[in-house]
């Protein structure tokens, strides 16, 4: 596996209109002690990056719409090569925002849909009006003809909705649709006990990979559900079916379940570059580093990529290559970001042939 940056997420703003109650930067209007740059040293940021790699840059927050300056950036990032995104909430968006995102040379978009219904998602983003945010914002999206990604997050509180907002993603018109299991980080901490578990997040990502061989239309995947990689391979098998995933041109490739550090990373509005999203430590500062050195020199990277240092059962794992457990959740349960992936049941072979049962 080549470690070359593919995707970054880009965290231009920590100011946010909503206050999600998952939320990895815990968002609000005004985030003291964590400023927006200025628009000089998001130029300075793309040149540096664009003078190493070629990345899917994501334009990210909080709410990135919340800028001023954020269709500046996009075209700066278009013109500089890097084919640039947007992550928003969706409630913000207007005909004027669908044809700035085309002028600046967006290529696609990705919403937030967490409830099939104003009820279910609305408590979970904390808001009034988010669900009619996130319809008309995909509504907007489809008359200006721009494509877009709806991203679900789950958690004990929603889990029951899951083949619900699918189906609404679909109706929607989206291009793609990424579930997704929360990471306890940030605010999310604080429901830790919401979150799903082992044993239904392994039936959820089944009942996934059968949805998966019978999608025609939209791109689906279980983001960050690295295991996925593990059931795909076991059920195939078992069903002595070639199953040949589509990937969006804006993907990392499919290549492994995880990929923080290795693939991807977030760079958050202090300017510490992250393995990923929801991984609360930093490889080093764009401030203070070039983006080439943080990334091909930081020990926690080097850590990521080193397979062979992973402990637990992923240490043992037939199958680490390929999925490598949530680093992120490895580390917010064990404080340990080697350590075995805390949401996967699967006892490897290499502990079986030995009789040592898999810890949970
Ligand atoms: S550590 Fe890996 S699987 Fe976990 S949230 Fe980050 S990228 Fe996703
Ligand atoms: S034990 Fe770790 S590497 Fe193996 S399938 Fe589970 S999460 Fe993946």
């Amino acid at each position: 596996m080549e470690f070359a940056p593919k995707w970054i997420a880009w965290e231009i703003t920590r100011r946010c209109n909503l206050k999600c109650v998952h939320c990895r930067s815990s968002s609000e209007m005004e985030v003291k002690g964590h400023p927006d740059f200025s628009t000089e040293e998001a130029f300075r940021i793309l040149d540096d990056i664009s003078s190493y790699a070629k990345p899917v840059i994501v334009l990210s927050g909080g709410e990135p719409l919340m800028r001023k300056d954020v269709f500046d950036i996009a075209r700066y990032g278009t013109e500089k090569g890097l084919r640039m995104c947007l992550a928003t909430n969706g409630t913000l968006v207007t005909d004027e925002i669908c044809q700035n995102i085309k002028a600046s040379g967006i290529r696609i978009v990705s919403l937030s849909l967490d409830g099939s219904t104003k009820e279910v998602h609305d408590d979970f983003r904390n808001e009034n009006g988010a669900f009619d945010g996130t319809v008309n914002a995909a509504r907007l999206f489809k008359k200006h003809d721009i494509e877009f990604i709806i991203n679900s997050s789950f958690t004990k509180r929603n889990q029951e909705e899951i083949p619900k907002v699918y189906k609404l993603a679909k109706e929607l018109g989206a291009t793609a649709w990424y579930m997704f299991m929360i990471v306890p980080t940030g605010r999310g901490e604080d429901i830790m006990n919401e979150l799903i578990s082992k044993e239904d997040y392994e039936k959820i990502l089944e009942w996934h990979y059968h949805m998966e061989k019978d999608e025609r239309d939209m791109l689906v995947r279980p983001t960050c559900a690295p295991h996925y990689y593990r059931i795909v391979l076991q059920k195939s098998k078992e069903e002595g079916a070639r199953f040949e995933r589509r990937t969006l041109k804006f993907s990392t490739g499919g290549s492994k379940g995880c990929i923080a550090g290795q693939l991807i990373c977030l760079i958050n509005v202090d300017g510490d570059v992250l393995p990923c999203s929801y991984f609360p430590m930093s490889a080093g500062n764009i401030k203070k580093q070039t983006f080439k050195d943080i990334w091909e020199n930081s020990e926690l990277f080097k850590d990521l990529r080193n397979f062979k240092k992973y402990k637990g059962r992923c240490g043992s794992c037939e199958f680490v290559n390929v999925c490598g457990g949530c680093r992120a959740r490895a580390y917010s349960v064990y404080g340990d970001y080697l350590a075995e992936e805390p949401f996967c049941g699967y006892v490897p072979l290499k502990f079986k042939e030995i009789g040592v049962p898999g810890k949970s």
